[in-house]
């Protein structure tokens, strides 16, 4: 779980994890287990909606906080009643931090009840917005997910797969969605498969998750990715699936394997925490450095570390150690606060780095306050020289996605070249792996530059959709004047 992690201001956020089952008893506190898995994904509020099939009921209860926090009573569990359940972990920035943005979203439609639940961002969402109050509807939320619900219940079609289907071609940008409807459980992801979203099995019954190690939590068996651009639903006749957008070229987020998804996931059969360990390799044969010891910035840099330790063969040591006791500071914008929960939450660890030459690992620099504050964490361990290596290319450009992004102004990389940088946070040197280098490590020989095989706009500026709202010089869709009481 990543809620506290001590570097983790100055680091990209995941906006959301979901997670879905049809067809079990115990189906919300499946739910309330699987989100736990994929806390790391969205830390801010959390959401379960189940349907009692008996009563012919939807049950919903959405709060702010983790996981564990919200759903760890009894009796709020005992209130989802029904053997199928979504759930929702959010970390938000469309929209804003409010109760009534926590997902999974409800609707009631023509056709019955509708929850979604979604992970990603639409990047037309503030037009669409705007063009649908002018139809008179009535937001309910801040949020861009809101507009599906909208377009879904506008639609003219017979089926709900269909009217899914109509309103998701009037959309831009990522999603994955798990949606909930009397009799049905449906998943979908966008056509370029930004997101991740996946399909497992427990008991007969099929489970929907953003990542594997929330089938793992509650041992489902993985059976596969949902495909880019496939609706699939689950009923008791069993499962469907359904293409109906025109084909695309995939262009999964390649920021899911550096740092957002758990390191024990797996993603199209390939280990998550292999891939950094290889994105760590390859960080080491581009930029050698003569060192004594190999430092990993705790937690997520872990596997990074250890592959640029085993390919330089500079012995790998915890250097920093992490305190796992401390609370969320970190989620607290002030920068004063944010500086004394760096010392609170971490330690440099003097007996290893003392006198040392030291190559510290991370996964990415955003703003550069925080690589800054752990270079001058090992030099007042005594650390001789620092050196910094990161193994994601710099971070040149914000993300429309459904990730946490500053704007490009507030990103370090798009303001001063490399060796600046390395002033700016006081490193003896700094390199990055390369974007070629970082393909390499998830299994490609290079990145095909006419035709790249992810989303990586946020190094290389290449967005695989159009950016709507960007363009039309909407910073997000802000639609409430409502003081949100919580
Ligand atoms: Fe992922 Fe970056 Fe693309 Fe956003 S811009 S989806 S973080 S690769």
């Amino acid at each position: 779980m990543r809620q506290a992690l001590p570097f983790d201001d100055d680091k990209l956020h995941e906006e959301c994890g979901v997670f879905g089952v049809f067809g079990l008893p115990d189906a919300a506190a499946l739910t309330a287990l699987g989100l736990h898995a994929l806390q790391h994904r969205g830390q801010e509020g959390a959401g379960i909606v189940s349907y009692d099939e008996t009563a012919r009921r939807f049950h919903s209860d959405r709060r702010k906080g983790l996981v564990g926090d919200a759903f760890s009573r009894e009796d709020i569990i005992a209130g989802l009643k029904g053997a199928s359940a979504i759930g929702h972990v959010r970390y938000s920035t469309a929209g804003g931090s409010l109760q009534r943005n926590v997902q999974p979203m409800f609707a009631e439609l023509s056709s019955g009840g509708l929850a979604l639940a979604h992970n990603g961002n639409l990047t037309n969402a503030h037009v669409l917005h705007d063009e649908l109050v002018a139809q008179g509807a009535i937001f309910q939320s801040t949020s861009d997910t809101e507009c599906i619900l909208h377009l879904t219940a506008m639609a003219r079609q017979p089926t709900l797969v269909d009217r899914l289907s109509e309103a998701l071609r009037q959309v831009e940008g990522a999603y994955s969605l798990v949606c909930l409807a009397p009799g049905m459980l449906i998943g979908v992801r966008d056509p370029l498969g930004v997101r991740p979203l996946v399909l497992g099995k427990l008991d007969g019954a099929h489970i929907l998750a953003s990542e594997t190690c929330a089938l793992d939590i509650i041992g489902a068996q993985y059976i596969r990715d949902i495909a880019p651009g496939e609706i699939i639903t689950i009923g008791k006749d069993g499962m469907k699936s359904y293409s109906p957008f025109p084909p695309m070229r995939k262009r999964f987020c390649i920021f899911e394997l550096v740092y957002f998804a758990g390191a024990s996931s797996m993603v199209e059969g390939i280990s998550v925490y292999e891939m950094r360990r290889r994105m760590g390799g390859e960080l080491a044969r581009e930029a050698p450095v003569d060192a004594d010891v190999v430092v990993p910035v705790p937690d997520s840099s872990v596997p990074a570390a250890i592959g640029y330790a085993e390919a330089s063969g500079i012995p790998f040591e915890f250097g920093i150690i992490k305190n796992n006791y401390v609370g969320r500071t970190f989620i607290e914008p002030q920068d004063s606060i944010r500086h004394l929960g760096v010392k609170l939450k971490h330690n440099a660890n003097r007996a290893v780095v003392r006198g040392k030459r030291v190559v510290l690992i991370d996964d990415s620099i955003v703003r550069g306050t925080t690589s800054k504050k752990i270079v001058q964490m090992m030099r007042d361990a005594g650390a001789r020289e620092v050196h910094m290596r990161i193994a994601s290319p710099p971070t040149m450009n914000s993300c429309f996605y459904g990730v946490d992004t500053p704007e490009r102004s507030k990103l370090l990389a798009a303001q001063m070249p490399v060796e600046e940088m390395a002033k700016h946070i006081a490193a003896d040197s700094l390199a990055f792996v390369s974007i070629d280098g970082l393909y390499r490590a998830v299994g490609e020989t290079h990145r095909a530059r006419n035709a790249p095989q992810f989303c990586d706009a946020c190094f290389t500026g290449d967005y695989p959709t159009t950016l709507t709202d960007q363009a039309a010089g909407a910073s997000g869709v802000q639609l409430s004047l409502l003081a949100e009481r919580t």
